[in-house]
């Protein structure tokens, strides 16, 4: 059955179980559309937008959710084409498919310098955490996820995976919000997001420079650690040159590209560092051509 047929029956089954009010049936229905991946054209020809969309305000809850995470799903389906626009006439109600901004609007700029993008925060990545149920807590993940994410290509989910740990460090080590904890906090920012420290950033980012060692850093050591993650970015350079130009890789939709939204990444991994320590990730974005690593 073609992906066309697959949601037609699925649609047509879909508003008889919800004639018939028979809830369970619809979430199978759902639980099967999100293993479906669309696009555009599909969507707009089926027109089964229109029926998720509504059902993200059904009074069940988790049809409700289910509805909203197919929607979202489909959105990201439909942007990660990044080649084609999305056809405006895509019956999803809330009109506002993402539109990535290229790369090219930044970069074209004189003024913008290569390496770094517009600032990164968890607001323009839309990225979501679960609340610390503490709102300056909160507020100090969003900050770091500005700090270490700045001029950074990095994906989302791991930029804000290290934000977390670093406000959880820090917390831990205070064990409230109080004036030492500000302070760490505010001394961190400053330092992580300082121009002439990209290299303390990038090993934040890969995990090379682990976040428990970072927040016990003094500013010299934080100074030194940025030598020697610019040395390793000299050497590491070329080895991406060299990857590049060689073996095809095997692309992936695991990774999220920082800089252009994209999907479409290859990665390969080697050994950087001692042999007892996990292997890197370095990842490419196929469709911009920017570059990060983890470990
Ligand atoms: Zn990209």
């Amino acid at each position: 059955m073609s992906a066309e047929e697959q949601l037609n029956k699925a649609k047509n089954a879909l508003q008889n179980a919800l004639k018939q009010e028979n809830t369970k049936t619809c979430l199978d229905i759902l639980d099967s559309l999100i293993k479906i991946k669309v696009n555009g054209e599909l969507l707009k020809k089926t027109d089964i937008g229109k029926t998720i969309g509504k059902l993200r305000t059904h009074q069940d809850m988790k049809l409700s959710i289910k509805a909203k995470t197919i929607v979202k799903k489909w959105k990201d389906d439909v942007v990660r084409q990044t080649d084609k626009p999305a056809p405006t006439s895509i019956r999803i109600e809330s009109p506002t498919i993402k539109k990535i901004s290229p790369v090219s609007s930044q970069a074209s700029s004189p003024k913008t310098p290569v390496m770094e993008g517009p600032p990164r925060t968890v607001k323009t990545d839309e990225v979501s955490f679960k609340s610390t149920g503490n709102v300056p807590r909160n507020k100090t993940i969003e900050l770091m996820y500005a700090a270490v994410g700045f001029g950074s290509g990095a994906d989302a989910d791991l930029l804000l995976k290290r934000a977390i740990s670093i406000e959880k460090t820090i917390y831990f080590e205070f064990g409230d919000i109080n004036q030492d904890y500000k302070n760490k906090v505010r001394s961190l920012a400053l330092n992580l997001k300082n121009k002439s420290n990209p290299g303390l950033r990038e090993s934040v980012v890969s995990g090379e420079l682990s976040v428990e060692k970072l927040c016990k850093m003094s500013v010299d050591a934080m100074a030194s650690e940025e030598a020697q993650a610019r040395d390793r970015k000299l050497a590491e350079e070329a080895l991406f040159k060299a990857r590049g130009a060689g073996s095809a890789q095997a692309e992936t939709d695991m990774f999220k590209c920082g800089k252009c939204g994209g999907r479409k990444c290859t990665y390969f991994q080697m050994q950087t560092r001692s042999a007892d320590e996990p292997m890197t990730t370095f990842v490419t974005c196929v469709i911009c051509s920017n570059h990060w690593k983890f470990c």
